[in-house]
């Protein structure tokens, strides 16, 4: 079953959880809760700035920091970055202890404290020995007002916020269940091998 990544590098999905066979996104009430926890949040996280970069710069010189193309970590819990910075974040992954985050809406929070602190990958440390992928052949992501569409198909002229649900969902999300923990898992080694 073919698994892709939409808008960002990273989080993975099965192509026919969300998209039909004509290759349109599915109604989002037929997409599983897990794919569709991603994807909305996922629309929210395309055009953000890179985290280590953001840590950097900080908002007063936001438009220094490069736009993430790279996604790690759970919904709400997750690191974006920039192929400079990825670096960074599987150096702490693989040799500073990041793996025993893995799965936790803590793992951002954790890798966060170790960038301020001042740490950072050392030079020419491996990048992902992934299949160069170009980011442009990725499928879009289909946008915010894309999935506003399919999320008001289900609910009879009832207009359904996205912005509202997300909200509603990073609650419910605080109580997450030890189960859904370890289902959840960061997908490093899969280490993106070619769709095709
Ligand atoms: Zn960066």
């Amino acid at each position: 079953m073919a698994k892709v990544s939409i808008g960002l590098r990273g989080w993975r999905f099965e192509e026919d959880e969300i998209f039909t066979d004509d290759e349109e996104l599915k109604p989002l009430d037929e997409i599983p809760e897990d794919p569709r926890e991603r994807l909305l949040r996922l629309v929210s996280l395309v055009e953000e700035p890179c985290d280590v970069c953001y840590l950097d710069y900080g908002e007063a010189e936001i438009h220094r920091c490069r736009e993430a193309e790279i996604v790690y970590g759970e919904p709400d819990g997750e690191v974006l970055l920039c192929p400079e910075h990825e670096p960074d974040l599987l150096y702490w992954f693989r040799e500073e202890g990041g793996s025993d985050h893995k799965g936790t809406v803590e793992f951002a929070d954790r890798f966060h404290e170790w960038v301020a602190a001042g740490n950072e990958a050392p030079e020419g440390y491996a990048s992902v020995e992934h299949v160069e992928e170009d980011p442009d052949g990725l499928p879009d992501l289909p946008d915010q007002q894309e999935v506003q569409e399919r999320l008001e198909e289900g609910f009879e002229g009832e207009r359904i916020d996205i912005l509202e649900l997300a909200g509603e969902r990073a609650d419910e999300d605080e109580a997450v269940t030890d189960e859904e923990v370890v289902e959840s898992d960061l997908d490093l080694s899969t280490d993106y091998p070619s769709d095709r």
